[in-house]
C-alpha cells in the first residue's frame, strides 16, 4: 500500500480478530503492537481473555509476534509471560522490527498482518513493509496529549467501515 496512514481492516479490538478471518486472506503472522493494543501503558500482565484468544490463533496456524517500539522492559516481561516471541525498540514506522519479526517466522510481507492502535507508528509501518494493517481503537485515552493525537487521526480512521465481526 506504500505510504499511507489509511489502515486496511479497522475493528474496536484485537481479540475481534479469529484464524479463519486472517487465514481466508492467507495470513497466518499478525504482528501485534503492545501499549494500547494489548495492554493499556499501565498493565503488564496478559489477561485470560488474551491468552485464550493466542491459543485459539496458534491452533489454527496463526503466529502471534509482538512488534513493540518500547525501550522498556515491558514487551519482554509481557511476551515471556504471555508465551509468545516479540521484538521491542522496532522503531515503527521503520522497517527493523517488522523485518525481525519476518525473518524469525521466515514470513513474507504477503502473509503478514500487523494490528496496532496508532496511525503513524503501527499503520504506517504495516503499510510502507507491504504488510496489512489493522487498526484498532485504543484501550484507553489517559491524557489530553493521547486525546489529541486520537482526534487527528479519526479523519483517517474513519476512511473505512469498522470490520463486522
Ligand atoms: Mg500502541
Amino acid at each position: 500500500m506504500g505510504f499511507s496512514i489509511i489502515p486496511r481492516i479497522r475493528i474496536n479490538s484485537v481479540l475481534q480478530l479469529t484464524p479463519e478471518f486472517l487465514l481466508s486472506r492467507d495470513i497466518s503472522l499478525l504482528m501485534l503492537d503492545l501499549d494500547n493494543t494489548l495492554a493499556p501503558y499501565s498493565g503488564s500482565k496478559p489477561s485470560e481473555e488474551i491468552f485464550r484468544w493466542k491459543e485459539r490463533m496458534n491452533k489454527a496456524g496463526v503466529t502471534l509476534f509482538i512488534v513493540s517500539n518500547t525501550h522498556t522492559d515491558r514487551a519482554k516481561n509481557f511476551a515471556a509471560l504471555w508465551g509468545v516471541p516479540y521484538v521491542n525498540a522496532a522503531r515503527k514506522p521503520r522497517a527493523e522490527g517488522i523485518n525481525k519479526a519476518l525473518a524469525q517466522t521466515g514470513k513474507t510481507a504477503a502473509q503478514s498482518a500487523l494490528a496496532g492502535d496508532q496511525l503513524f507508528t503501527d499503520v504506517l509501518g504495516a503499510n510502507l513493509a507491504g504488510l496489512c494493517s489493522i487498526v484498532v481503537e485504543p484501550i484507553e485515552l489517559k491524557n489530553l496529549f493521547y486525546i489529541l493525537r486520537y482526534g487527528i487521526e479519526v479523519p483517517f480512521r474513519i476512511c473505512r467501515r469498522k470490520e463486522k465481526l
